[in-house]
């Protein structure tokens, strides 16, 4: 089997082969959506460029709820296309990434006091199943108040009715991403991480390169292809500007915050779905020896943009607030969490609805300059989104659904401690640049670790600095930055002094 370097030195001969090449597709953006459009078009015999302004998964696709699922609650919307798009790319993922989407157990306890009737959400769950062409982990089932007792024994007995187990998937954003990413770099594209859009050059108003800058040593150069596609999700109408002044698709983001504490505060065995005060779906999710809780999704018109948002005390009281009432008995506060993250849904401006109610569904459109821009959608859909965006592009058929991933060589599961081992196979297979990329992205020590990791830094970033050249200052500045970002995850509890 052949190994594939992703590393440190294959960012700077990407970087060569960058400014040497002419590219059929520059793909603007690594979120899951542009290294899926970045695989996909590798996989048809494009030639294939793509940067990232930060990390692979800096931006949304690290913040989900990190569910591979249909989307039970599109059901009432009568989204039927959007659920059995969803599920049959749940049935695909779990296929053919089994080491990073797995089935999770999901339990849906019904109450008199809630919006849901039972016997509806009964039909519900048999049209959750068959849209899935019954390709789900486990078929749902049913139970009267005893047996969701059974399963959840801390659940609130007051008006407890009943309610359904059923399956969906589970996986971890980041590294979904960054699997993706390698696995395009494996077919011939060209990556980099830590490189900006900042232009277009254009010829007769069609572009014809792209000014991009070197994060890192703040060089400028450009990029030069046939097709330019913007998957820049929360900041495509920055970039759409870029192209031609105006935005032909508008977002309307709306921002979701979670929150993760340890499993022995509430020791839920199923992701338990609650409904918050204002009747949307909130999911309190098993994840190892913690629980992942969230979301919230609240309209966003932050005037900072879209960079270095984090939860309000509003956001993680609405969470705490919701999992208290389900869960009488749990004590969870404000000093159980160990890390909150907040993220912004690119999604397609829609006047009249809700924010819960804005459709997932993607809009792909071409602005005269050329400019291919692509929104909106789920970490789920990735590979369907990339297909549509690259059959504009391409005569050649998709082959994203039948075509294997081959396993990496990156060891990435959670740990206390982090070994040097662990830390080179970052460096060596998985791109890590920054000190945050490892802490962050590539593990889940600043989420799950009791002190996110802080205590760990020193000896991590000293062996990070040796092995990728750092200056002094530098090293001062990853450290400072790692920083940051433990305080924005805990900024929630300063605005309560
Ligand atoms: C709270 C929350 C919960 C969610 N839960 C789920 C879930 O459970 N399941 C699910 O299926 N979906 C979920 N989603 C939706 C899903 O996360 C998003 O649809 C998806 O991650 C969007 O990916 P993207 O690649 O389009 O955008 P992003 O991940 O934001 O990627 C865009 C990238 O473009 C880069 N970029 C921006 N400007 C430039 C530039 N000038 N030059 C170069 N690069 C640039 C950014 O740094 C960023 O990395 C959730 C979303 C949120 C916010």
């Amino acid at each position: 089997m052949r190994t594939f370097e992703f590393s440190d030195r294959t960012r700077a001969l990407n970087l060569e082969k960058m400014q040497s090449q002419q590219f059929d597709v520059l793909v603007i953006g690594g979120g899951i959506t542009g290294v899926g459009i970045a695989r996909d078009a590798a996989l048809r015999g494009l030639s294939v460029a793509l940067i990232e302004k930060s990390d692979f998964a800096g931006g949304t696709s690290s913040k989900s709820s990190k569910l591979i699922h249909g989307g039970l609650r599109y059901l009432e919307k009568a989204q039927f296309k959007l659920v059995f798009e969803a599920l049959r790319e749940r049935h695909l993922l779990q296929k053919m990434l089994p080491q990073l989407v797995g089935p999770i157990p999901f339990l849906l306890p019904i109450y008199r006091s809630g919006r849901i009737n039972f016997f509806k959400m009964a039909a519900g769950m048999w049209l959750y199943d068959a849209l899935s062409l019954f390709r789900c982990p486990k078929l749902h089932s049913t139970f009267f108040k005893k047996g969701i007792l059974q399963k959840e024994s801390f659940l609130s007995l007051e008006g407890l009715q009943g309610g359904f187990l059923f399956y969906d998937c589970f996986t971890n954003d980041a590294l979904l991403t960054l699997e993706v990413a390698r696995s395009a770099h494996q077919e011939g594209a060209v990556l980099a991480n830590y490189v900006r859009l900042i232009g277009f050059d254009k010829t007769d108003n069609q572009i014809k390169s792209a000014r991009v800058q070197n994060g890192f040593t703040t060089e400028i150069f450009s990029i030069q292809a046939k097709y330019f596609i913007n998957a820049t999700g929360p900041w495509s109408e920055v970039v759409q500007k870029f192209s031609s002044g105006v935005c032909s698709i508008k977002l309307r983001p709306t921002k979701g915050v979670h929150v993760i504490f340890p499993r022995s505060v509430i020791p839920v065995q199923h992701v338990v779905t609650l409904q918050a005060r204002d009747g949307r779906f909130i999911y309190l999710i098993p994840w190892g020896e913690h629980c992942l809780l969230g979301t919230t999704d609240t309209d966003y018109h932050g005037s900072g943009g879209v960079e270095n948002i984090s939860a309000t005390r509003e956001e993680v009281d609405y969470l705490i607030e919701s999992v208290r009432r389900y869960f009488p008995r749990s004590s969870l506060s404000d000093s159980d969490i160990i890390s909150t993250y907040a993220g912004i849904r690119p999604l397609v401006h829609e006047e009249k609805n809700t924010e819960y109610r804005i459709s997932r569904e993607h809009q792909i459109v071409k602005d005269p300059s050329g400019l291919i821009t692509i929104v909106g959608g789920k970490l789920t859909t990735y590979r369907e989104m990339a297909k549509e965006a690259v059959d504009l592009i391409s005569d050649q058929p998709c082959i994203t659904d039948r075509k294997p991933f081959v396993p990496r060589g990156m060891d990435s599961a959670y740990a206390h401690t982090l070994s040097e081992r662990r830390l080179e196979s970052f460096i060596q297979w998985g791109m890590a640049q920054t000190l945050s990329d490892v802490m962050v992205r590539r593990t889940e020590v600043f989420l799950k670790a009791k002190d996110q990791g802080i205590s760990s830094v020193p000896e991590i970033a000293s062996y990070m600095a040796r092995r990728l050249g750092w200056s002094q200052l530098r090293l001062r500045q990853e450290i400072e930055a790692f920083k940051q970002q433990v305080m924005l995850s805990k900024q929630f509890l300063l605005k309560a002094c």
